[in-house]
This record gives C-alpha cells, sequence and structure tokens, in this order.
C-alpha cells in the first residue's frame, strides 16, 4: 500500500533523497578525494569523513543539487578552509578550475544560483525523476539506492 504524505512531507522526503544522491555522486565523482589542491587526502575507505561541500549555499534551491556546486572535501578542508576563508578558497577553485569553474563560468553559477531559493513540489518531482535515472546510470555507488 502506497502511504500518502502531506505536500510538506512530501516536499522534505525529496529534498532528503535527492541530497543523499547529489552527496554520494560529488564525492563518487571525485574519486572519493578531498579536492583541496594541498591536501588531495583519499578516504575511500572512509566515506563518511569526506563531505560533499556546496560552493554556493544549499539554502538555494536551483544550484542546490548541481554537481557543479559540489566539491569532495575532507572534515578539516571544508571546515577551517572553505567555511572558515571562503573568499580564499573561491579564488582556489577558479585558479584551479575545479568542475571546469573559470572565473566566468564560477560567476555564471552564482547568477543561476540567486535567481530562486526555492522549488516547487511538481519540480521537485521532475528533478528527483531525472536525478534518480542519471543516479541509476552512474551505477558504481552500490548498496545506495534502496532508501531513495
Ligand atoms: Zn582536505
Amino acid at each position: 500500500m502506497v502511504k500518502i504524505l502531506s505536500p510538506r512531507a512530501e516536499r522534505k522526503k525529496i529534498i532528503k533523497a535527492m541530497d543523499t544522491m547529489w552527496s554520494l555522486r560529488v564525492r563518487s565523482r571525485d574519486g572519493w578525494q578531498c579536492q583541496h589542491p594541498h591536501c588531495r587526502r583519499f578516504l575511500g575507505h572512509e566515506r563518511g569523513r569526506l563531505h560533499a561541500h556546496h560552493i554556493f549555499s544549499r539554502a538555494k534551491q536551483t544550484t542546490r543539487w548541481d554537481l557543479i556546486n559540489g566539491i569532495s572535501l575532507c572534515g578539516g578542508c571544508h571546515k577551517f578552509k572553505a567555511h572558515q576563508y571562503p573568499d580564499d578558497f573561491r579564488d582556489i577553485i577558479i585558479d584551479n578550475e575545479i568542475n571546469g569553474l573559470t572565473e566566468k563560468k564560477y560567476k555564471a553559477l552564482r547568477t543561476s544560483s540567486d535567481m530562486l531559493w526555492s522549488l516547487s513540489l511538481p519540480d521537485l518531482w521532475l528533478l528527483h525523476s531525472n536525478f534518480r535515472q542519471a543516479f541509476k546510470r552512474d551505477g558504481n555507488i552500490k548498496g545506495s539506492m534502496e532508501r531513495l
């Protein structure tokens, strides 16, 4: 039997599932390795210690699930570099063209992240469906589909 959720609960459930898929896809894409150029720590054996950091805030749903807006960082680089020194970290991203983000593309990503903060439930459904298909296609993140 299918459980009917309130729109609010449905929204929460979809967002949680997409956050999980986004995080796994970002970290898998990055080879389970911290992408800070001065660190490059591999954490494939301790995946929970590798964080998927949002370059532009996850509060902004237009770019919350863009893979280009994600970068894998170890706990130390996440807390003490990305969040503590955001301006320096932005320069590191652009100088190293992380995710192909040249200055021009970085600005374009910022513009789209500023466009709209919240997606409608039908938009979330569509995005979730596309995301699930892409996640299945990746096929290299074992044992992660059941909950999504
Ligand atoms: Zn690191």
